[in-house]
């Protein structure tokens, strides 16, 4: 299987978009679908709901701390001993998060703007 770094960072934005969305959705979400179960007369409980919630925010914090590292293909969140998921840097490789294909978000910066010089133009520039 060969995923581009670009998809795999794609697929890792959307979970943790989903994540946020659900962790920020969640307090209202419950006191909404309470008040509109008991005037449905559905009468589920509001402990029903949180338990939704909470397995759904449980099930994508899962999902992010399992994403793997584009490049070396381990735990991008977590080591044998840590875990964390504000990492910048992969957990294993060091590779920053974001990084399109491999290098420094920095380096791909460099090279994909035209303008700014690349190891073959310096020969074409003249000296200053
Ligand atoms: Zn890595």
């Amino acid at each position: 299987m060969n995923v581009s770094y670009l998809d795999q960072w794609k697929y890792l934005k959307k979970i943790e978009r989903l994540e946020l969305w659900l962790f920020c959705l969640s307090i209202p979400g419950v006191i909404v679908l309470s008040i509109l179960s008991k005037k449905i007369g559905l009468n589920i409980s509001s402990g029903i709901i949180v338990f939704f919630c909470v397995a759904a925010l449980f099930a994508t914090d899962l999902a992010v701390l399992r994403f793997k590292c584009p490049r070396c293909q381990e735990s991008f969140f977590r080591n044998r001993y840590v875990r964390n998921g504000f990492t910048k840097k992969c957990m294993h490789c060091s590779l920053p998060k974001w990084t399109p294909n491999g290098m420094s978000p920095e380096k791909y910066a460099e090279k994909s703007d035209p303008d700014d010089s690349v190891i073959g133009d310096q020969w074409k520039r003249p000296p200053k």
